[in-house]
């Protein structure tokens, strides 16, 4: 079709939307669609959820987002959908909340993909990647760069529904006890660094270990570990770590965007009424939304109030140790798709959307951030 052809299709479109027209018989369509599913819906029909969480309870933004999450949900249905929300532990432990949704003991379920790395190695591209995209791009991918298509395909077997339902936005490089001043310092180093950063960070000379989140303070305190990685700001302050480590690291190379994650079991979730199924859809969608706003937000304050009223020393990693875990991040990345075939499918479908943004941001915010 040529170029003339479709701008006369569009200007004609809009014209008729402009005088409420064109969409005048699929409105007539789609009401009595409505009417019919809203015959079927039994008003009075009460439906109880419990909502497991790898959170502590009432953890800020985290555990804090998903009751905010089960008293919208509660508005938004009139109060026939009452979503019982545990932190981790209350119920069953955290790291069994996978299960239990799986399963079907309870309906649905916050924490972050790559607590499941066991189960579904793939599904760590739907978490945080170090050098991997930040919280924009990983939306953009996920929401409308086909991201959700192979999100749900993997979790698809477990009979589960997964959702991106929050961010912690970009974290920090972390707390440590010793300045980095090039890549000889992290020999040895002891680190609290999970995942895909911890693994990076042995490759380059040092020890990633696994603390809780409950003794982290207390080891580095104790030099049991020489530095520890957390969130960003806001959480770190709460933590306490400015009083037991001296220099604030920056930027977090190994969490640009820690995509939190809700699932769902599939069978609860399609055995309910579809104007339910639909707050569901939207109550995540804007705790999503919230949470990347109430991090970034909390995340400012508490930068500055770290700097002006905790005289906390602020760090940048030196080139070469960002160089060598970028090194170290591509060969991590390369053992995990030559093991797993889906690994691989992901993390190309990932790279080549990353690589399209960041043509797209080098003329936009890349550009607008350094003016
Ligand atoms: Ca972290």
């Amino acid at each position: 079709m040529s170029k003339k052809s479709n701008r006369r299709k569009f200007i004609e479109k809009s014209i008729a939307s402009a005088i409420g027209v064109s969409g005048f018989s699929s409105c007539v369509e789609s009401n009595e669609k409505e009417k019919q599913e809203t015959v079927n819906v039994n008003f009075n029909k009460k439906y109880n959820w419990k909502m497991v969480t790898t959170w502590s309870p009432n953890m800020p933004v985290l555990g804090e987002g998903c009751n905010l999450f089960s008293e919208w949900v509660n508005k938004m249905s009139g109060g026939r959908l009452n979503i019982n929300v545990y932190g981790g532990g209350e119920l069953i432990p955290s790291l069994e909340s996978f299960d239990a949704v799986s399963n079907g003991a309870v309906e649905m379920g916050s924490g972050a993909s790559y607590y499941w790395a066991g189960k579904i190695p793939s599904g760590q591209f739907f978490s945080s990647v170090p050098f991997g995209m930040n919280s924009k791009q990983m939306n953009s991918w996920i929401i409308s760069g086909g991201g959700y298509e192979l999100y749900r395909e993997i979790y698809e077997p477990f009979n589960l529904i997964p959702f991106v339902g929050g961010n912690t936005s970009m974290q920090m490089g972390g707390w440590f006890n010793k300045e980095i001043n090039s890549f000889d310092d992290l020999k040895g180093l002891k680190m609290r660094i999970p995942g895909f950063g911890g693994k990076v960070l042995s490759k380059a000379g040092g020890t990633a270990v696994t603390v809780a989140g409950g003794e982290i303070y207390t080891n580095l305190e104790r030099g049991v570990i020489d530095a520890t990685e957390w969130i960003g700001p806001y959480h770190d302050y709460l933590m306490g770590f400015y009083q037991v480590a001296k220099y604030y690291y920056y930027p977090g190379w190994h969490e640009p965007g820690g995509v939190l994650e809700m699932i769902v079991n599939r069978d609860k979730f399609y055995q309910l009424p579809t104007d339910l199924q639909e707050i569901i859809k939207k109550g995540i969608e804007a705790l999503n939304i919230w949470m990347q706003c109430e991090f970034d937000a909390k995340n400012s304050i508490y930068l500055n109030k770290l700097i002006d009223e905790e005289k906390v020393q602020l760090r940048k990693f030196p080139k070469d140790v960002l160089d060598t875990f970028k090194l170290k991040t591509r060969e991590v990345i390369e053992e995990m798709i030559d093991k797993d075939l889906k690994s691989k499918k992901i993390f190309e479908a990932y790279n080549k959307f990353k690589n399209s943004f960041n043509d797209w941001s080098s003329v936009s915010d890349k550009i607008y951030y350094d003016l």
